[in-house]
């Protein structure tokens, strides 16, 4: 998922501590494995190539992420799509040459992406696409999943009290002993959030853009127009799953301040912060001015 991965944990002993970062570990990397699109041989990439037209057996993770995926799609009328993989693919190899891509090109693959092209059978665990050439990317949610995840496999081994850290995307067990919760430190504005059993993200790699034209390209792209976003905006959510918070945090930026904030509001559980020329925060946000 083309990122690292840092995990806090607290255990009764050194050799209990080191068989459980073995096993989160491994957990996170089978699910590289499955929902990179980035590897040629990812379950993910293997659907793409195989699933046209006909429904293809996923693997619960796979599936997993895609119905979260398609859920949020149809929630945000499109604004977080995975299906937008190959004008997603056009943005990367811009930022690779520093120039913007061909709009002729940007309008092909878009006529390639589309979650209604997207069909998923609940009841099979099956995934088909209407289109060849379409590219499903999980860029925008598969590290809160993944993050979720090696929580998981902690948790099974008895390990409650911990913290997965995916980049941006940081899930969150029971505090460390004697605290209250895990403390995260935001920057621009500075303000620290206290946690336990919850899940933060945040959008707005300062470190993935192109500059253009004299304008800051993201590496989120608008799907109703193909175009990165070129305003700049930072989103940070927080929520119970990981899950939520990353996909939530790659659609609010989409959606922008005033609709971002409006969709937060209205859903229970979720709180964000939304900082473009000016910070807004949702009722819910947990988060004090440092
Ligand atoms: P980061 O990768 O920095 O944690 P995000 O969670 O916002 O940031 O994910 C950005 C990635 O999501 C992009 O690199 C791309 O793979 C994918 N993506 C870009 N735009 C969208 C979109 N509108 N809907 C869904 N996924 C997107
Ligand atoms: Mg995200």
């Amino acid at each position: 998922m083309g990122t690292l991965v840092r995990i806090e944990l607290y255990t009764a002993g050194a050799d209990q501590a080191k068989a459980a970062f073995r096993a989160a570990f491994a957990r996170i990397a089978e699910l590289d494995a499955t929902l990179s699109d980035y590897r040629p041989e990812s379950e993910l990439n293997r659907v793409c190539r195989t699933a046209i037209g006909t429904p293809v057996p996923a693997g619960a993770d796979l599936f997993r992420v895609l119905a979260a995926s398609r859920k949020l799609a149809e929630e945000t009328d499109g604004a977080f799509d995975v299906t937008f993989g190959p004008v997603i693919r056009l943005w990367r190899q811009s930022r690779r040459d520093q120039r913007l891509p061909d709009t002729a090109a940007l309008h092909q693959a878009a006529a390639r992406c589309g979650y209604r092209k997207l069909h998923l059978d609940t009841a099979r665990q099956t995934v088909m696409l209407d289109e060849p050439g379409m590219q499903l990317d999980l860029g925008g949610i598969a590290k809160g999943y993944a993050a979720d995840a090696a929580l998981a496999v902690l948790a099974g081994l008895g390990i409650h009290r911990a913290l997965v850290a995916a980049s941006g995307d940081l899930a969150f067990g029971d505090p460390p002993p004697g605290r209250h919760g895990w403390k995260i430190g935001l920057d621009s504005p500075a303000a620290v959030l206290q946690l336990a059993n919850a899940a933060v993200s945040t959008s707005g790699d300062e470190e993935q853009h192109l500059d253009a034209g004299g304008r800051r390209y993201s590496h989120i792209i608008d799907p109703a127009t193909s175009m990165a976003l070129a305003s700049p905006i930072a989103v940070t959510i927080v929520a119970r799953r990981g899950v939520d918070a990353d996909g939530l945090a790659t659609a609010v930026s989409v959606l922008g301040a005033a609709r971002g904030l409006a969709f937060m509001e209205a859903r229970p559980g979720v709180a964000g912060r939304i900082v473009t020329d000016r910070v807004i925060q949702s009722s819910g946000w947990p988060g004090a001015r440092r």
